[in-house]
């Protein structure tokens, strides 16, 4: 089956380019391989989306799926085994898929600490992200996981909102100023009942106990680019696009956390996913098919 535009994950990013790309009347696939909605989808409070003072993610979800099916957008949940640039095919298991245009919307994931405690704690004081949730600990004690400077931005972030911050750095690296540092940090456990009240971890040779109300993981971000590096401009994992979302390839553009830029939030994904359906659109009608 041949469509005008293939958009890859159905994350906000994927689902905003579909909203575009259907109102636009033109034929849209969104391919997952997973659960409709990303990361968003697992957020029970999102509220630094505008318009919303608090809305749960699996709603604001629901509701661009919706949007989606109104406007006649396809989906189809598979693996992609591989993808063909020059003939603008996708292979799967046991089928073809062909595009007059590509979106890529595949998102990207934090690294974890890979301990046991971290699932428990996700959303009661654990973060990974700290734009998303730096504000709930305004003046409260902070603990945040670096891997050498891989942090810097968030620490930079969250000094805007407490003084009381200790960076905790799995490697050997990197001072950060003016801020209580450790290096060489082995984390072991976190500490809390149902929210986090501190990590116990080894510091050096010596195992150590620290209270905080809060904990930031910033080790960076994973993103899985085996089917598309080959052709698409990479860096660091992130694919490269310019302003207006377009790769190297022209009928192939970017939307979302997968991206190479400087803020990955819902509002930066959605705004992405719109850019590269218009910019799909407009690729569209210079080409006649
Ligand atoms: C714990 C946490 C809290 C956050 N809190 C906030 C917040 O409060 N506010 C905010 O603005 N942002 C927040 N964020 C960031 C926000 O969730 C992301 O910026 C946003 O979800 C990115 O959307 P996306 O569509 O680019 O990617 P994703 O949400 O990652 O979606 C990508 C989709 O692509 C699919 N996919 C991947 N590979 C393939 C493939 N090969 N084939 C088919 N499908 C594929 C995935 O299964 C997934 O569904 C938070 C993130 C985390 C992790």
């Amino acid at each position: 089956m041949l469509y005008d535009i293939v958009i890859i994950g159905s994350g906000v990013a994927g689902l905003s380019a579909g909203i575009y790309a259907g109102r636009a009347n033109k034929s849209v696939l969104i391919i997952e391989d997973n659960n409709i909605g990303g990361t968003t989808v697992t957020l029970p409070n999102i509220n630094n989306y505008p318009g919303f003072t608090n809305i749960s993610g699996v709603e604001l979800v629901s509701n661009m799926y919706k949007q989606c099916l109104n406007f006649d957008v396809k989906f189809d949940f598979l693996r992609i085994d591989s993808i063909d640039f020059d003939r603008n095919i996708i292979r799967t298991d046991n089928n073809i898929i062909e595009y007059k245009t590509l979106i890529i919307a595949s998102g990207s994931t934090y690294k974890r600490l890979n301990i046991d405690t971290e699932e428990k704690f996700k959303l009661h004081g654990l973060s990974y992200c700290a734009v998303c949730d730096g504000n709930l600990y305004k003046n409260k004690k902070i603990i945040v996981f670096t891997k050498n400077n891989s942090a810097i931005n968030s620490v930079k972030y969250l000094k805007n909102l407490t003084n009381d911050i200790i960076v905790m750095d799995i490697s050997n690296g990197f001072a950060f100023d003016g801020i209580e540092c450790y290096h060489n940090v082995l984390p072991i456990e976190i500490i809390g009942d149902t929210n986090v009240k501190g990590i116990k971890a080894m510091i050096g040779i010596s195992e150590k106990v620290l209270n905080c109300d809060g904990i930031f993981v910033d080790l960076g971000k994973v993103t899985d680019i085996d089917l598309y590096k080959d052709n698409l401009q990479n860096e660091s994992g992130f694919l490269i696009t310019d302003e207006n979302l377009h790769t190297n390839i022209p009928n192939v553009f970017v939307a979302g956390d997968i991206r190479k830029k400087s803020l990955r939030q819902i509002v930066t994904a959605c705004s992405d996913g719109a850019i590269a359906s218009t910019e799909a659109i407009k690729y569209l009608s210079k080409n006649i098919f």
